[in-house]
């Protein structure tokens, strides 16, 4: 890329280190942003600096949010004695979008993972236990059903079984290997209700 000037070669090379953003896109986002009025890139990336600065996990669940709790936390009225544990904050937002879901959320904030060197103690089960100990009804593990997501599941059944919380594991009509995000919300739905008792 050495026709384009040294900055917009830093912008462009910043950009493409982003997820799905390859070297064409990059160009055309850079230069997007060269046309934008000047306020206006100065809001986006005030808004990135800001959301990096502010955003922190829940004190409870530990989802991305700028507060101490979520808003899902922070709610009286969803039921605090179900709680979904997802891998982050993306398949959180999945179950949200369905709108049918009024328990709350545990978020480990990864998988276990023997090939990556993920243990369990990477992830927040610790702190999932530590809340089982307050009031809780049924815990329903929503992980990825990829290898490690099905890995992460049956850990933490083993762990929560002896307390005699009820542990359910959300059907298998997800895909092997698919990743929660992608899924439809009719798909999310259906795997939610046909969910089995570990
Ligand atoms: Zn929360």
């Amino acid at each position: 890329m050495e026709y384009y000037s040294n900055q917009i070669n830093r912008l462009i090379s910043e950009l493409s280190s982003l997820p799905g953003i390859g070297a064409k896109s990059a160009q055309r986002l850079a230069f997007h942003i060269l046309n934008l009025p000047k306020e206006n890139v100065e809001k986006l990336s005030m808004a990135i600096t800001e959301a990096r600065n502010h955003v922190r996990c829940c004190r409870e669940c530990f989802t991305l949010t700028d507060d101490e709790l979520c808003p899902i936390c922070k709610n009286a009225e969803r039921d605090h004695g179900t709680i979904m544990v997802v891998e982050n904050s993306r398949d959180l937002a999945a179950y949200e979008k369905t709108g049918q879901y009024n328990g709350v959320y545990h978020v480990l904030c990864g998988a276990i993972s023997p090939m990556l060197g993920i243990g369990p103690a990477d992830i927040r089960l610790k702190e999932l236990l530590t809340r089982l100990q307050k009031d809780a009804d049924e815990v329903i593990i929503a992980t990825n059903s990829s290898l490690e997501g099905e890995t992460t599941a049956m850990y933490i059944s083993k762990l929560i079984k002896p307390t005699g919380i009820k542990v359910t594991r959300i059907a298998s009509g997800v895909p092997v290997g698919g990743d929660l995000e992608y899924i439809d919300e009719v798909t999310l739905l259906r795997a939610l209700e046909g969910r089995r008792e570990l």
